[in-house]
């Protein structure tokens, strides 16, 4: 989508809050364990590459992304530290990701078989960086039998055309108060390791609610996602250990204010009447933004006040009730503070039923990032 630099609506994304959060993170690691910031979704809605290269300053060793497209687009960028790509790529595309020194993550002998035929058409490459993906428990890619573990780490370990770089697993359950789940999953990985014999370079299972609220042995490094953008990964369900930043706000103004009539309707469908005689506002954000359109009645903040959106969201503009007559041009607040109040990202997805991962990544690339 077009980004609209001549439109009031705009992200600000204050970089010394993801400078402290992934700082703080880092250094409560221990001496050998390493920092991967996960940058993926354009770095959870916040920008792709300013944030990579304010993670790297902040001790980030290396990054994880969905996509070996994203992997490159870092490349590009002249980011050279590792990359890890956490989704399952192509085996047609392993031949860029070798080229480039993009790790790739694989989970079935499949996988393997087809990579190996693609890397021994080709003449000169690197040999490709693959980490193992174990399914203890998520349920969504990777090994989960001992086996075919045992037969793909003796595999790697005979290829030339591979270098076996790491390992790893993903808790579904590690932001959540209850650990039974989580147990299961990490005797799982347990006993799954027991037939890998001499660990690769990287071991690791952590996001941000695993390296935030469990101490896992045997893992060197942390995969940290939403942490590294200030938000706390179980909502408001645990409270943080220590104090995370959020980066992100969300701003617009007032393009168009009018005096209405009791009874008067607003937006499509007519579903909303004015009570009485009121001032309404109208700004351009909307669905298209990524501003759902289940947030009608959901307030933003004009002056420290709290100003409900009346109506359906449109796909470009919503309009708010104001408390008086204010000029076009003051200023809104969609996410962030004004005065003494805040909208988070966490309440725009609680009044939306979702998490504040879906809120941030659904933030469009119309709407422009300013870097603080
Ligand atoms: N590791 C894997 C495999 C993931 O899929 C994700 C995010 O979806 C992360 C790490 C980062 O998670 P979080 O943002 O909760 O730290």
């Amino acid at each position: 989508m077009q980004t609209s630099f001549l439109r009031p609506t705009y992200i600000e994304i204050d970089q010394q809050a993801i400078y402290h959060n992934v700082f703080e993170t880092a250094k409560r690691l221990h001496d050998d364990a390493e920092l991967f910031a996960v940058v993926k979704a354009d770095a959870y809605g916040h920008g792709l590459v300013p944030v990579a290269r304010v993670c790297r300053e902040a001790g980030a060793t290396g990054f994880c992304v969905a996509t070996i497209d994203e992997a490159m687009a870092l490349r590009s960028a002249q980011i050279t530290e590792p990359i890890l790509v956490l989704g399952i790529s192509s085996p047609q595309t392993v031949a860029i990701a070798a080229a480039q020194h993009i790790s790739l993550t694989f989970g079935d002998l499949d996988w393997l078989k087809e990579a190996t035929r693609y890397l021994e058409q080709t003449a000169n490459l690197p040999a490709l960086n693959l980490h193992v993906a174990l399914d203890t428990g998520m349920g969504r890619i990777g090994f989960t039998d001992q086996n075919q573990l045992a037969t793909a780490v003796t595999q790697l370990r005979q290829s030339k055309e591979f270098n076996f770089e790491g390992i790893f697993t993903h808790f579904s359950t590690a932001d959540e108060r209850e650990t039974t789940y989580f147990e299961q999953q990490l005797a799982k990985f347990n006993a799954m390791m027991s037939v890998v014999g001499e660990r690769p370079h990287y071991v690791h299972v952590a996001n941000s609610a695993t390296s935030l609220w469990h101490q896992v042995c045997h893992a060197n490094m942390i995969r940290f996602g939403i942490g590294i953008y200030g938000l706390n990964p179980s909502g408001n369900q645990l409270q943080l250990p220590y104090e995370l930043e959020p980066a992100l706000s969300l701003y617009s103004e007032l393009v168009f204010v009018k005096h209405v009539q009791a009874g008067t309707a607003i937006s499509y469908g007519a579903t909303y009447h004015a009570t009485q005689d009121e001032w309404i506002g109208t700004i351009p954000i909307g669905y298209a933004d990524g501003w759902l359109r289940r947030l009608s009645g959901m307030p933003v903040l004009i002056n420290g006040q709290r100003c409900p959106i009346v109506g359906r969201v449109c796909m470009d503009q919503i309009m708010v009730r104001l408390p008086e007559q204010l000029a076009v041009g003051t200023k809104v607040t969609l996410i962030g503070r004004d005065g003494v109040d805040e909208i988070t990202a966490q309440e725009v997805a609680e009044y939306s039923q979702t998490i504040h991962y879906e809120i941030t990544c659904g933030l469009q690339d119309r709407i422009p990032r300013h870097y603080l």
